[in-house]
Order: structure tokens, then sequence, then C-alpha cells
């Protein structure tokens, strides 16, 4: 029954998208030829490219003790940067820079320096290729830490082959994982998408989202051609289906479409939030006015603690979010009508929501 109601919303979704005069706002495509022409069909091959497996060998990889919990300016972080990078390449991605996958960037810890790492897929319309979508979460985390000896509450900070290894694996090898698995199944199905997506995978955060406000600097990209920035920061505790969209009520059409693509996705029960939640990546392009929401499971008590381990994450959870991911991202980076003003400052009551989709209660 449930899945009934969710193809009929979702078929409902689309014939309200074909139907709509020129001036509404939902409008997705022209005509079924636009919308071959313009990928939509690969969708569904490229989600059924998203594989629980592949997310799995790659967090395990990331959460491993041999990254030494992937601190900025620690060679740790420097493999899970390099690895990243080759699976950028691997997934056909270019380079979002001009010469290599890395924007190298100075921190006060380590060896002081450290890089984000971005991949891009090129757009394809005249128009709109000139329009940036980025998709980001951070890949660092806070490294190692002397054993904390219970007697004297001292540390052991000279002997550090004992220190013990922050692995954090839902903070944040998930989300990374889940963006490079978005990454690799766009990149092989090669769709011609309207927009370009940029991957951008932070270092720095941290220590004060050192990465993204690095990238927003460096304006490699106009600020005002960044339509939208969804970033993933702690995706892998999916419990009893509370997936949270911080800042996803503050945009109207945004509202809509999460909860259209999340009413596909019978695991998740979405929490589209007006409060734009922590302040990961994603509130640094807030603070530019760019458009941006994070998506995030909850925290618990392994935040920040040894005991955040690859064993403790939901796969079939992440997997799920993972293709609500790329589902979100491939529909945003087609959709003809996103940016203006119906993207900033617009909130949809809660009862409206409520009313569409039966969503949840907000808050934990
Ligand atoms: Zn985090």
């Amino acid at each position: 029954m449930k899945y009934f109601l969710s193809t009929l919303l979702f078929s409902s979704f689309i014939v309200l998208l074909f139907s709509c005069g020129s001036d509404h706002p939902s409008r997705l495509f022209e005509t079924p030829q636009d919308m071959r022409l313009q990928g939509i069909n690969g969708l569904d091959e490229a989600l059924a490219l998203i594989s629980e497996d592949h997310l799995k060998r790659s967090l395990y990889f990331l959460a491993s003790d041999e990254l030494r919990g992937r601190e900025s300016g620690d060679r740790g972080n420097e493999m899970a940067a390099r690895y990243i990078a080759e699976d950028f390449q691997g997934s056909g991605l270019t380079s979002g820079l001009p010469s290599s996958y890395f924007q190298e960037f100075k921190v006060d810890i380590g060896n002081g320096r450290t890089s984000n790492v971005l991949g891009l897929i090129p757009g394809s319309d005249p128009s709109l290729k000139e329009e940036l979508v980025v998709i980001g979460a951070h890949f660092d985390h806070i490294g190692m830490r002397p054993v904390i000896e219970p007697d004297t509450k001292d540390g052991n900070p000279d002997d550090p082959e004992e220190d013990l290894v922050y692995n954090g694996a839902d903070d944040n090898a998930s989300g990374t994982v889940a963006i490079m698995e978005v990454a690799r199944a766009i990149g092989k199905i090669k769709p011609i998408l309207n927009r370009t997506v940029l991957f951008i995978a932070f270092s720095g955060e941290e220590d004060g989202r050192l990465g993204s406000i690095h990238y927003l600097n460096s304006a490699l990209w106009p600020l005002n051609k960044i339509v939208f920035m969804m970033n993933l920061d702690m995706v892998g505790r999916l419990k009893n289906g509370r997936l949270h969209f911080y800042g996803g009520r503050r945009h109207a059409l945004m509202a809509k479409l999460l909860a259209d693509v999340s009413a596909k996705y019978p695991e998740v029960q979405p929490n589209i939030a007006l409060d734009t939640g922590g302040m990961s990546d994603h509130a640094t392009f807030i603070e530019k006015k760019i458009p941006a929401i994070d998506l995030h499971t909850g925290k618990h008590d392994d935040f920040h603690e040894i005991t955040d381990s690859a064993e403790k994450i939901n796969y079939p959870g992440l997997t799920a979010i993972t293709k609500i991911a790329l589902e979100l991202t491939w529909t945003i980076a087609q959709r003809k009508d996103l940016p203006g003003a119906q993207w900033t400052d617009v909130s949809l009551s809660h009862e409206d929501l409520e009313l569409d989709h039966g969503i949840l209660p907000f808050g934990f």
C-alpha cells in the first residue's frame, strides 16, 4: 500500500510537472522528447549502479586505522584525499581545477597543509552550463589522540604509538563515500546534464570549515552561478528512517522536491527542516547567500569518540540516502527553471507539506 501511495505520489509529481503552464515554477521538462534528450531515462540506470557493497568497501577503507583519523595536515588525511581523487578519476570526472583534483590550502596543524578534492561533470545546455550544482561532504576527521589514563586523566603524549584512532566512520566517511558513489553512477552513465555538477570532498571542516571557506574565497567559479549546494555530513546512522534535510524548508521548490524524492524510498521518513542545522560546510554557502541544505541522520553517543566505527554504519540506510542524493543532484542539474527568487527566502508551511506528503513532525 505504501509503495502504491509512493508511486502514486511520484506519478502525480511527474504529471504535475508536465501539465503546468510556463509560469509555474514546478515544470521540469518541455516535452517527452526533451526529457529523453536530457537523459532523464538514464536516471534509473544510474540509480541501479549505486552499490551497497561498494559504499561499504570505501567506507571501511576511509575509516580504517591506516588512515589515522584523517586529520588535516596528517599523512592519513593525504591518503584519503588521494583515494578520493583516484576514485573521481576512475569514475570519469574531470578535475574541477586547472591542473589536478587537489585544491591545497594552509592549516595550523600537522605539516601545515591539506587539500579539498574536486571532481567535475560539465553541463551541456548552452544557457545553463555556466551554472553550478555543488554536492559536498567533508572527508577530514579529528585524527589520533593520546590514551587518557583513568586515574590521572592525563594523556600519554610521549608515546604516539599508543594513540587512539578516531576513525570517523559516520563523521564523515559516510557522506564522503555517498558523494563518491553519486559521482561514480553519474560518471559511468554520462548523461547530457544541463548544468555543471561539481563534487567537493572538503578538508579542514573539523578545524572550522576551512575547506569550504577556502573554496568560496578562491572564487574558482562565480558565486552567483552556484545555484545550489547539497552537503552530506553524518548520513550513516539512519534510525527509525529519520533523515534530516536541514534548511530544506527554506526554499519552497526544494521542500517539494525533497518530499517527492523521499516518498520513493520507504526506508526514509524525511524531516524537512527550516532550521539549517549544525555548522558544517553548507553553512559557508548559506553565509554567501547560496541556497544550501544538509543531509544528516542525527547525532549519537559515538560522535567524536573512538567508537564511531565502520561496523556501526547502517549500510542499507546509507544506500537509500545515496540514491536520494543522486536523484536530487540529477534533477537539480536538469531542471530549467531552477534559479531565481523562488529559491531564496520562501518557506513552505509545515501544514502544506504535511497535507501533501504526511511528513513527520520536525525535530528528533
Ligand atoms: Zn562532520
